[in-house]
Protein backbone atom coordinates (compact mmCIF):
# COMPACT_ATOMS: atom_id res chain seq x y z
CA UNK A 1 0.00 0.00 0.00
CA UNK A 2 1.80 3.49 -0.75
CA UNK A 3 2.37 5.60 2.31
CA UNK A 4 0.85 8.67 0.91
CA UNK A 5 -1.90 10.32 -1.09
CA UNK A 6 0.67 11.63 -3.17
CA UNK A 7 2.19 8.30 -4.20
CA UNK A 8 -1.06 6.59 -4.58
CA UNK A 9 -2.12 9.23 -7.45
CA UNK A 10 1.35 8.18 -9.23
CA UNK A 11 0.79 4.40 -8.75
CA UNK A 12 -2.69 5.38 -10.16
CA UNK A 13 -1.55 7.21 -13.34
CA UNK A 14 0.37 4.92 -13.94
CA UNK A 15 -1.52 1.53 -14.05
CA UNK A 16 -3.71 3.92 -16.26
CA UNK A 17 -0.57 4.16 -18.64
CA UNK A 18 0.45 0.06 -17.96
CA UNK A 19 -2.75 -0.97 -19.10
CA UNK A 20 -3.11 1.27 -21.96
CA UNK A 21 0.39 0.29 -22.97
CA UNK A 22 -0.49 -3.70 -22.59
CA UNK A 23 -3.47 -2.98 -25.43
CA UNK A 24 -6.50 -2.94 -23.15
CA UNK A 25 -7.37 0.64 -22.55
CA UNK A 26 -7.46 2.92 -25.83
CA UNK A 27 -8.98 6.42 -26.03
CA UNK A 28 -11.45 5.06 -23.37
CA UNK A 29 -12.03 3.01 -20.29
CA UNK A 30 -11.08 3.97 -16.71
CA UNK A 31 -9.47 2.72 -13.53
CA UNK A 32 -10.00 4.10 -9.44
CA UNK A 33 -9.13 3.26 -6.45
CA UNK A 34 -10.34 3.44 -3.40
CA UNK A 35 -9.01 6.00 -0.95
CA UNK A 36 -7.00 4.41 1.69
CA UNK A 37 -7.65 6.69 4.42
CA UNK A 38 -11.39 7.00 3.72
CA UNK A 39 -12.56 3.89 2.12
CA UNK A 40 -16.01 6.22 1.61
CA UNK A 41 -14.26 8.03 -1.34
CA UNK A 42 -12.35 6.81 -4.48
CA UNK A 43 -9.66 8.41 -7.22
CA UNK A 44 -10.64 8.29 -10.61
CA UNK A 45 -8.72 10.34 -13.12
CA UNK A 46 -10.50 13.34 -14.91
CA UNK A 47 -12.07 12.04 -18.57
CA UNK A 48 -9.05 11.70 -20.46
CA UNK A 49 -7.71 8.69 -22.19
CA UNK A 50 -5.74 6.33 -20.18
CA UNK A 51 -2.62 6.65 -22.15
CA UNK A 52 -2.05 9.87 -20.60
CA UNK A 53 -3.02 9.79 -17.78
CA UNK A 54 -1.07 11.65 -14.73
CA UNK A 55 -0.89 12.40 -11.20
CA UNK A 56 -2.42 15.78 -11.74
CA UNK A 57 -5.66 14.42 -13.80
CA UNK A 58 -6.44 11.99 -10.42
CA UNK A 59 -9.55 13.77 -9.28
CA UNK A 60 -11.06 12.60 -5.59
CA UNK A 61 -15.11 11.15 -5.51
CA UNK A 62 -17.64 10.04 -2.80
CA UNK A 63 -18.85 6.91 -3.17
CA UNK A 64 -22.82 8.27 -4.97
CA UNK A 65 -19.86 9.62 -7.78
CA UNK A 66 -20.06 13.31 -6.83
CA UNK A 67 -16.54 15.25 -6.96
CA UNK A 68 -15.08 16.06 -3.01
CA UNK A 69 -13.21 19.71 -5.24
CA UNK A 70 -15.66 20.61 -7.86
CA UNK A 71 -13.67 20.11 -10.77
CA UNK A 72 -12.33 22.51 -13.56
CA UNK A 73 -11.90 19.45 -15.92
CA UNK A 74 -14.34 17.13 -17.43
CA UNK A 75 -14.69 14.20 -15.38
CA UNK A 76 -15.63 10.84 -16.78
CA UNK A 77 -19.74 10.30 -17.47
CA UNK A 78 -19.58 6.45 -16.05
CA UNK A 79 -17.70 7.09 -12.97
CA UNK A 80 -20.95 5.63 -11.28
CA UNK A 81 -19.29 2.12 -12.14
CA UNK A 82 -16.75 2.61 -9.64
CA UNK A 83 -19.09 4.60 -7.18
CA UNK A 84 -21.48 1.80 -7.00
CA UNK A 85 -19.25 -1.30 -7.02
CA UNK A 86 -16.91 0.51 -3.99
CA UNK A 87 -20.11 0.99 -2.41
CA UNK A 88 -21.58 -2.64 -2.68
CA UNK A 89 -17.77 -4.49 -2.48
CA UNK A 90 -16.26 -3.05 1.00
CA UNK A 91 -13.45 -5.82 -0.33
CA UNK A 92 -12.66 -4.08 -3.41
CA UNK A 93 -10.27 -1.09 -3.63
CA UNK A 94 -9.77 -0.83 -7.01
CA UNK A 95 -11.95 -1.04 -10.91
CA UNK A 96 -10.91 -1.18 -14.11
CA UNK A 97 -13.95 -0.43 -16.77
CA UNK A 98 -12.54 -1.55 -20.41
CA UNK A 99 -13.18 -2.54 -23.64
CA UNK A 100 -10.55 -4.65 -24.74
CA UNK A 101 -10.93 -6.34 -28.57
CA UNK A 102 -9.90 -9.64 -27.00
CA UNK A 103 -13.03 -9.11 -24.23
CA UNK A 104 -15.41 -7.62 -27.04
CA UNK A 105 -16.16 -11.00 -28.87
CA UNK A 106 -17.38 -12.37 -25.65
CA UNK A 107 -19.30 -9.32 -24.46
CA UNK A 108 -21.31 -9.30 -27.88
CA UNK A 109 -22.01 -12.85 -28.26
CA UNK A 110 -22.87 -13.74 -24.83
CA UNK A 111 -20.19 -16.98 -24.98
CA UNK A 112 -19.27 -17.12 -21.31
CA UNK A 113 -15.70 -16.32 -20.54
CA UNK A 114 -13.98 -19.17 -18.46
CA UNK A 115 -10.37 -19.54 -17.18
CA UNK A 116 -8.32 -21.60 -19.81
CA UNK A 117 -5.10 -21.02 -18.77
CA UNK A 118 -2.58 -21.31 -15.80
CA UNK A 119 -2.49 -17.24 -15.99
CA UNK A 120 -6.10 -16.67 -17.07
CA UNK A 121 -7.23 -18.41 -13.62
CA UNK A 122 -6.76 -14.96 -11.82
CA UNK A 123 -10.21 -14.23 -13.60
CA UNK A 124 -11.59 -16.88 -11.05
CA UNK A 125 -14.07 -19.20 -12.07
CA UNK A 126 -16.14 -17.17 -14.42
CA UNK A 127 -17.48 -14.17 -15.44
CA UNK A 128 -21.40 -13.20 -15.25
CA UNK A 129 -23.40 -11.59 -18.00
CA UNK A 130 -24.68 -8.09 -17.25
CA UNK A 131 -27.21 -7.06 -19.83
CA UNK A 132 -28.56 -3.30 -19.38
CA UNK A 133 -31.87 -4.23 -21.58
CA UNK A 134 -33.13 -6.30 -18.74
CA UNK A 135 -33.73 -3.66 -16.25
CA UNK A 136 -33.62 -0.95 -18.18
CA UNK A 137 -34.51 -1.71 -22.16
CA UNK A 138 -32.72 0.25 -24.56
CA UNK A 139 -29.99 3.21 -23.80
CA UNK A 140 -26.73 4.81 -25.43
CA UNK A 141 -25.41 1.46 -23.69
CA UNK A 142 -23.17 3.86 -21.29
CA UNK A 143 -23.72 3.26 -17.67
CA UNK A 144 -24.35 6.60 -16.19
CA UNK A 145 -27.17 6.93 -14.19
CA UNK A 146 -26.40 5.20 -10.00
CA UNK A 147 -29.13 2.80 -10.61
CA UNK A 148 -27.58 1.82 -13.90
CA UNK A 149 -23.97 1.58 -11.87
CA UNK A 150 -25.47 -0.47 -8.92
CA UNK A 151 -27.68 -2.85 -11.33
CA UNK A 152 -23.76 -3.77 -12.76
CA UNK A 153 -22.88 -3.95 -9.10
CA UNK A 154 -25.01 -6.46 -8.48
CA UNK A 155 -24.41 -8.34 -11.74
CA UNK A 156 -20.55 -8.67 -10.60
CA UNK A 157 -21.73 -10.43 -7.39
CA UNK A 158 -18.91 -11.99 -5.77
CA UNK A 159 -16.95 -12.25 -8.86
CA UNK A 160 -13.73 -10.44 -10.20
CA UNK A 161 -14.96 -9.86 -13.82
CA UNK A 162 -17.95 -9.23 -15.05
CA UNK A 163 -18.91 -8.63 -18.70
CA UNK A 164 -21.45 -6.13 -20.11
CA UNK A 165 -23.37 -6.49 -23.48
CA UNK A 166 -22.20 -5.01 -26.46
CA UNK A 167 -20.44 -2.84 -24.22
CA UNK A 168 -17.06 -4.64 -22.71
CA UNK A 169 -15.93 -5.60 -19.01
CA UNK A 170 -15.29 -4.58 -15.82
CA UNK A 171 -12.66 -6.13 -13.71
CA UNK A 172 -11.80 -5.40 -9.86
CA UNK A 173 -9.18 -6.20 -7.18
CA UNK A 174 -7.93 -5.71 -3.62
CA UNK A 175 -5.15 -3.37 -4.79
CA UNK A 176 -4.38 -1.94 -7.77
CA UNK A 177 -1.33 -4.15 -9.15
CA UNK A 178 -3.80 -6.89 -8.26
CA UNK A 179 -6.59 -5.13 -10.40
CA UNK A 180 -3.49 -4.55 -13.19
CA UNK A 181 -2.70 -8.06 -13.65
CA UNK A 182 -6.46 -9.46 -13.41
CA UNK A 183 -7.14 -7.06 -15.95
CA UNK A 184 -4.37 -7.80 -18.21
CA UNK A 185 -4.88 -11.50 -17.58
CA UNK A 186 -8.52 -12.25 -17.76
CA UNK A 187 -7.90 -10.40 -21.39
CA UNK A 188 -5.33 -12.43 -22.88
CA UNK A 189 -7.37 -15.63 -21.48
CA UNK A 190 -10.11 -14.41 -23.67
CA UNK A 191 -7.65 -14.29 -26.74
CA UNK A 192 -6.53 -17.72 -25.70
CA UNK A 193 -10.25 -18.93 -25.57
CA UNK A 194 -11.35 -17.68 -28.70
CA UNK A 195 -8.20 -18.78 -30.83
CA UNK A 196 -8.61 -22.58 -28.77
CA UNK A 197 -11.98 -22.22 -29.56
CA UNK A 198 -10.57 -22.43 -33.57
CA UNK A 199 -9.20 -25.77 -33.25
CA UNK A 200 -12.28 -27.50 -31.38
CA UNK A 201 -13.79 -27.72 -28.18
CA UNK A 202 -12.44 -25.82 -25.48
CA UNK A 203 -13.02 -26.79 -21.44
CA UNK A 204 -12.05 -24.22 -18.69
CA UNK A 205 -9.91 -25.14 -15.69
CA UNK A 206 -11.34 -27.04 -13.49
CA UNK A 207 -12.72 -25.21 -10.07
CA UNK A 208 -9.73 -26.19 -7.98
CA UNK A 209 -7.02 -25.42 -10.22
CA UNK A 210 -8.94 -21.76 -11.17
CA UNK A 211 -9.09 -21.00 -7.25
CA UNK A 212 -5.35 -23.12 -6.56
CA UNK A 213 -3.42 -21.62 -9.51
CA UNK A 214 -5.32 -17.76 -9.44
CA UNK A 215 -4.25 -17.31 -5.61
CA UNK A 216 -0.60 -18.23 -6.89
CA UNK A 217 -0.91 -16.16 -9.68
CA UNK A 218 -1.82 -12.69 -7.38
CA UNK A 219 0.64 -13.91 -4.85
CA UNK A 220 3.36 -11.39 -4.01
CA UNK A 221 6.60 -12.68 -6.00
CA UNK A 222 4.59 -13.38 -9.35
CA UNK A 223 2.75 -9.77 -8.72
CA UNK A 224 6.06 -8.20 -8.39
CA UNK A 225 7.42 -9.93 -11.19
CA UNK A 226 4.85 -8.77 -13.82
CA UNK A 227 4.56 -5.63 -12.58
CA UNK A 228 8.85 -4.82 -13.02
CA UNK A 229 8.16 -6.11 -16.83
CA UNK A 230 5.04 -4.10 -16.96
CA UNK A 231 6.50 -0.75 -15.90
CA UNK A 232 10.11 -1.46 -17.87
CA UNK A 233 8.02 -1.37 -21.35
CA UNK A 234 6.32 1.58 -20.21
CA UNK A 235 9.82 3.27 -19.30
CA UNK A 236 11.12 1.99 -22.41
CA UNK A 237 8.10 3.63 -24.83
CA UNK A 238 7.87 6.61 -22.72
CA UNK A 239 11.18 7.38 -23.50
CA UNK A 240 12.28 7.29 -19.69
CA UNK A 241 15.96 6.51 -18.55
CA UNK A 242 16.90 3.19 -16.30
CA UNK A 243 17.42 5.11 -12.87
CA UNK A 244 13.43 6.50 -13.17
CA UNK A 245 12.37 6.16 -9.56
CA UNK A 246 9.28 4.24 -10.68
CA UNK A 247 11.21 1.53 -12.53
CA UNK A 248 13.92 1.44 -9.67
CA UNK A 249 11.32 0.67 -7.47
CA UNK A 250 9.68 -1.83 -9.18
CA UNK A 251 13.12 -3.66 -10.17
CA UNK A 252 13.62 -3.69 -6.32
CA UNK A 253 10.38 -5.05 -5.43
CA UNK A 254 10.79 -7.91 -7.74
CA UNK A 255 14.62 -8.75 -6.43
CA UNK A 256 13.44 -9.74 -3.30
CA UNK A 257 15.10 -12.91 -1.87
CA UNK A 258 12.91 -16.17 -1.92
CA UNK A 259 10.63 -17.12 1.47
CA UNK A 260 12.80 -18.90 3.83
CA UNK A 261 12.27 -22.12 4.62
CA UNK A 262 10.57 -22.80 7.89
CA UNK A 263 13.31 -24.55 10.28
CA UNK A 264 11.18 -26.12 12.07
CA UNK A 265 11.02 -28.42 8.62
CA UNK A 266 14.30 -28.16 8.06
CA UNK A 267 15.18 -29.32 11.64
CA UNK A 268 12.24 -32.26 10.76
CA UNK A 269 14.49 -33.65 7.69
CA UNK A 270 17.56 -33.01 9.45
CA UNK A 271 19.07 -30.61 7.30
CA UNK A 272 22.16 -29.01 8.46
CA UNK A 273 23.42 -25.24 7.66
CA UNK A 274 26.35 -25.60 5.71
CA UNK A 275 29.63 -23.53 6.52
CA UNK A 276 31.63 -23.91 3.10
CA UNK A 277 31.29 -21.76 0.17
CA UNK A 278 30.05 -22.43 -3.15
CA UNK A 279 31.13 -25.49 -4.91
ZN1 LIG B 1 -17.53 1.94 -21.24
Amino acid sequence: MPDSLAELRRDLAAAYRIVANEGILDAFGHISVRNPNNPQRYFLSRSRAPALVQAADILEYDLDSNPIVPPVTRPYSERVIHGEIFKARPDVNAVCHHHAPSIMPFAISGVPLLPVFHLGAAMGRSAPFWDSRDEFGDTNLLVVKPEEGASLARALGNHSVVLMRRHGATVVGGSVRELVFRTIYSAKNAEHQLAAHMLGHVSPLTDGEADMAGQLNLAPGPLARAYEYWVRRLAEREGRGKSDPMLRAAEAAARLPAPAKPASAMAKRGVKKKSGGRK
